[in-house]
């Protein structure tokens, strides 16, 4: 079929398909391909636009920020008690946050799969049961290691950093093909060589006859007598792209992909979990943090691959560092200081390298209604985890002095600016309120788990919701616990299984 943009159709807008998949992001694209493929009539909802990839890759900066990513990136989780307010981005857009990816991919962890199948009753989760979807995905998107020449300065001296410590950092894998080193993949990649959904699953699911909507806000899920029947919403096509018409959508079986912030969201609307204890709580972010660090030789940190290697050497302690270098002008912009004394760090700006890390949270996100389209969500930070995030900065800010940077900047608000090795190992992280500490996240997960009762999780092993028939939830928000690393694959894998077990279960009548 195609891809249409409900913006240009007047009026209200009613459709009919087997299955309807709302949003078109990582999970909701895989799933509507497997499902199309295998004979299923498939329409994909999408409340962001369409941005072909030949639009997004002459994009600035800002453009992108404006069309593709959700709310400009200012999203934010706030903080409740000791905790720091988190700016958690994602995309709004056909593609969803798949197009602003870094590409890295990681499988889900062994450790963290055993954990599943231990302690949060998913006993059919095990590494050899995921391998087949794994395999599937990266082939599609072509995962590849990125070499050692891809790597900027900015990681090479942090690897200097582990080496004098007698540990290094490994190779990322990404799933990239033809990747130049530009380092711009958050803004949508301009040589279209990071195979993010819009560019694989979703056109190869148009070409098998899927239709892809973009402009459709999905409100509820319809249900009768038990069962899910399709859903209905609002066609952004009023004024400036605001509600106008009425969306409804007749299926036989609806797939929920909106993602951790917005399913619980369209779940609760729909009366969906309600009994659960598990709708809309305890979201994992992967809370990280970058450091910043300047050495008195040129790094120009943005030539190379923007994310190129990392290290689980720290992982015992709940920390993964991945590196990572955004482009120099927002670097520019985080600096400290205003006026001459802001001159004076943008200066230094060739000079400076960076490298980030997240780490492996508890998780204490909750996801309320708002007074508008967007969600009010908190975030109260588990104890073990403030320790962590302290515990990140030590160590990023240790590697670097150990590769031989001569200032460090701190990611902590109201610091006067860089410090030298004396400042910062004096520093006492401890006594800084976290509100202070600039922690960011890309990814928000669990907010509908998966699990085997509903009482405490949302959805079965199957991803179908406890409390309503041939509903099914497939993205980041049915992950039980914080990963780790980098999810885009972990979701991607588990709504390949979740949709091999649709394609294989008859729709109803
Ligand atoms: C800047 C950035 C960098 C990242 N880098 C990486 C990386 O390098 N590696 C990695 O593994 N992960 C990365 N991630 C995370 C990864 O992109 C996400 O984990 C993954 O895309 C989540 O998939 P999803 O299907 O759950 O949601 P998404 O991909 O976010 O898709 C959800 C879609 O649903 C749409 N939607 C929401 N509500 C509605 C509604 N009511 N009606 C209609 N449509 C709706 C949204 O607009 C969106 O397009 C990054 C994320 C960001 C933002
Ligand atoms: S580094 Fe540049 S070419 Fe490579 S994937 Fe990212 S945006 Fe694309």
């Amino acid at each position: 079929m195609s891809f249409r943009s409900a913006r240009d159709h007047e009026g209200d807008l009613e459709l009919g398909a087997d299955v309807v998949v709302v949003g078109s992001g990582a999970s909701g694209a895989v799933v509507a391909h497997e499902l199309q493929k295998s004979g299923q009539r498939v329409v994909v909802l999408e409340e962001g636009p369409r941005i072909p990839a030949d639009d997004y890759s002459r994009m600035s900066i800002s453009e992108s920020l404006r069309h593709m990513w959700r709310d400009g990136g200012m999203t934010v989780a706030v903080g409740v008690g000791d905790s720091p307010t988190i700016n958690v981005t994602m995309g709004r857009v056909v593609g969803g946050s798949s197009v602003l990816t870094g590409g890295v991919c990681f499988r889900t962890p062994d450790r963290v799969l055993s954990n599943w199948q231990r302690e949060h009753g998913l006993p059919s989760y095990g590494s050899a049961s995921m391998e087949g979807a794994f395999d599937y995905v990266e082939d599609k998107v072509h995962v590849e290691t990125v070499p050692e020449a891809m790597r900027s300065k900015a990681t090479t001296l942090f690897d200097r950093g582990m080496k004098k410590r007698g540990l290094a950092l490994e190779p990322i894998r990404r799933n990239t093909k033809g990747c130049r080193g530009c380092g711009r993949c958050n803004f949508g990649c301009p040589e279209k060589a990071k195979l993010s959904v819009d560019l694989s699953f979703l056109p190869q699911a148009v070409e098998a006859g899927a239709e892809v909507v973009s402009h459709c806000l999905v409100e509820k899920v319809l249900s009768k007598r038990g069962r899910a029947v399709g859903v209905q919403g609002r066609v952004l096509n009023g004024p400036g792209g605001r509600p106008g018409g009425k969306l409804k959508v007749h299926a036989r079986r609806v797939v929920i992909a909106c993602g951790a912030w917005h399913t619980p969201l369209l779940l609760r609307k729909s009366g969906v979990g309600k009994r659960s204890k598990a709708l809309g709580k305890r979201m994992t972010l992967h809370p990280g943090c970058r450091m910043m660090a300047r050495f008195d030789e040129k790094v120009e940190g943005w030539k190379g691959a923007m994310q190129s290697a990392f290290s689980e050497a720290f992982e015992a302690r709940g920390l993964t560092l991945v590196s990572v270098f955004i482009p120099p002008s927002v670097v520019g912009a985080t600096l400290p200081g205003i006026g001459a004394e802001h001159q004076r760090h943008a200066q230094m700006l060739p000079n400076i390298a960076m490298f980030g890390g997240m780490i492996h949270d508890e998780g204490g996100g909750t996801v309320r209604r708002g007074p508008g389209r967007e969600p009010v969500v908190t975030y109260r930070m588990a104890p073990r985890d403030r320790g962590r995030v302290r515990d990140l900065i030590r160590t990023l800010g240790e590697v670097y002095l150990d590769a031989g940077a001569k200032e460090i900047f701190p990611p902590i608000l109201g610091l006067p600016g860089g410090l030298d090795a004396d400042a910062f190992r004096s520093l006492d992280l401890d006594s800084i309120p976290l509100s202070r500490f600039e922690v960011t996240s890309q990814h928000p997960l669990g907010t509908a788990r998966m699990g085997p009762d509903g009482k405490h999780a949302v959805v079965d092993e199957h991803g179908e919701a406890f409390d309503l028939e041939e509903l099914y939830v497939v993205d980041g928000s049915i992950v039980p616990t914080s990963l780790g690393v980098n999810p885009q694959l972990s979701i991607m894998a588990l709504a390949t299984r979740l949709a091999w077990e649709m394609r294989d279960r008859p729709l109803p009548a």
